[in-house]
């Protein structure tokens, strides 16, 4: 079972406005199992529109149409499919009693060009509006051998309207001819690696033709795994997506940190939480900020978010954090030693059970040849085995990276890094990447 979406309207082709309708529909046939073979848009032109349709018909069972049936004369859905189906449009009498009534209910004589939204090709049904004045139109196109048969649905462009009727009076029809099929997806998160490692440790899982299918998006550096397993029934499709997800936990381990709406925020924060309840403090420069904006992101995030500094220039890192000028000058405000300074002295200042530091070149202007635009070095301070809680004395890890990318980005790998740290940090885990 598949479909075609066609999106009809002058403002979507010139990218006035986004279309909305085909992304919604679309995950709502996905839902019950329908593919989707194309999205499809037109302006308001009846030859285009007759064309898109004359090409979908032959490549899908349901064509699904929104936009073009208002009552003004760029609206030409209604006269398209009827010139294609090589039908006349006819007058259906239920609805233009329905547009007589709601005009006469609002004390206006009905436009002469509304009479329009009540015609329909001959041989199709009417498909009530609730919420406007257009009605759909329910159609079979057949081709003159017979050979081609598509079940053509059209629906108002306004995207209120469209639901209403594509819930109430489409999607029976969709699911019904599917036979129950449904599509369940999950998505898995990762941080650390970039998208080809992720696919190469997933290897044949990411097969074109397995079922659930496995495939992979990038955003923000995060590299997610999107499964969609296809079958007859929900609970059928919920243990294949299961079993996929178990097989892609044991390629990737510990790199996955979350799934569908997890962050790795809220991973950090209910690490925090649970076993013991652990506090956090931060000292940043090259981020100013961001590492504990996305701590305190969470709702409940005073439980382990106290104090934080950020400590942009080298006199602050001084007089904030008690990092020695010495130290800076000799090793530079981007090395190893200050950020292990930094992240030890903050443990000390916040009393906090642990304290990351972030010190880095963002640019786009201060690199040099030793240490370029998107070094960031990062530091990760904790209590001393066996004393939790001297925070006089911290046992350090200090790490130096190298990210791409332009400011933004370096500033935001370098708060997601720091993230991926204490994660690693509170599983007791090491890092892999
Ligand atoms: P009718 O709704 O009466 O059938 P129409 O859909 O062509 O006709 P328009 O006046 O062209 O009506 O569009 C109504 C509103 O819906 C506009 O704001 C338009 O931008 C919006 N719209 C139309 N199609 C889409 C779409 N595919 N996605 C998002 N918004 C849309
Ligand atoms: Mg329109």
């Amino acid at each position: 079972m598949n479909a075609i979406i066609l999106s009809i309207g002058d403002e979507l082709v010139l990218g006035q406005t986004v279309d909305t309708n085909s992304a919604w529909l679309s995950q709502h046939l996905a839902a019950v199992g329908c593919d989707i073979k194309a999205h499809m848009t037109v302006g308001d032109s009846q030859r285009d529109t007759e064309q898109a349709i004359l090409e979908s018909v032959g490549r899908c069972d349901f064509l699904l149409i929104s936009g073009g049936i208002g009552p003004t004369p760029d609206d030409l859905t209604r006269q398209a499919l009827a010139a294609v189906m090589h039908v006349p449009l006819e007058p259906n009498e239920r609805w233009m009693a329905q547009l007589s009534e709601f005009f006469e209910k609002r004390g206006r004589k009905m436009p002469e060009g509304n009479k329009i939204q009540a015609m329909i090709p001959r041989g199709a049904t009417m498909i009530f509006n609730h919420a406007g004045t257009a009605a759909g139109i329910d159609a079979t196109y057949q081709s003159p051998d017979q050979k081609t048969v598509c079940r053509i649905f059209v629906m108002p462009g306004v995207p209120k309207e469209m639901k209403l009727m594509f819930e109430r009076d489409v999607l029976p029809h969709i699911t019904a001819a599917g036979g129950g099929a449904c599509i369940l997806s999950r998505t898995l998160h990762t941080f650390g690696l970039g998208e080809s490692a992720v696919a190469e440790r997933l290897g044949p899982l990411m097969k074109r033709d397995r079922n659930p299918a496995v495939g992979t998006t990038v955003s923000g550096g995060v590299v997610s795994i999107r499964i969609n397993a296809r079958e007859c029934d929900p609970p059928t499709a919920r243990r294949a997506l299961d079993e996929t997800a178990a097989a892609c936990e044991a390629a990737l381990g510990d790199l996955i940190y979350g799934a569908d709406d997890e962050t790795l925020p809220h991973v950090v924060a209910r690490l925090l939480k649970e076993p013991k309840a652990l506090t956090v403090t931060t000292a940043e420069s090259c981020t100013g900020g961001l590492l504990a904006k996305l701590l305190t992101d969470i709702p409940g995030s005073s439980a382990y978010y106290k104090l934080g500094f950020v400590t942009y220039s080298n006199q602050s890192k001084y007089e904030r954090l008690g990092v020695p000028t010495e130290m800076i000058n000799l090793y530079g405000a981007v090395s190893e030693p200050v950020v292990d300074a930094m992240a030890r002295n903050a443990r000390r200042l916040a009393k906090a059970d642990l304290a990351v530091a972030i010190s880095g070149v963002a640019g786009p202007d201060g690199g040099s040849p030793t240490k370029p635009v998107g070094t960031v070095c990062i530091a990760l301070a904790s209590a001393i085995p066996d004393e939790p809680k001297n925070v006089a004395t911290s046992a350090v890890a200090a790490r130096t990276f190298n990210f791409p990318g332009d400011r933004e980005m370096i500033r935001d790998r370098s708060a997601k890094m720091a993230l991926a740290m204490l994660r690693y940090h509170l599983m007791g885990k090491p890092m892999t990447f």
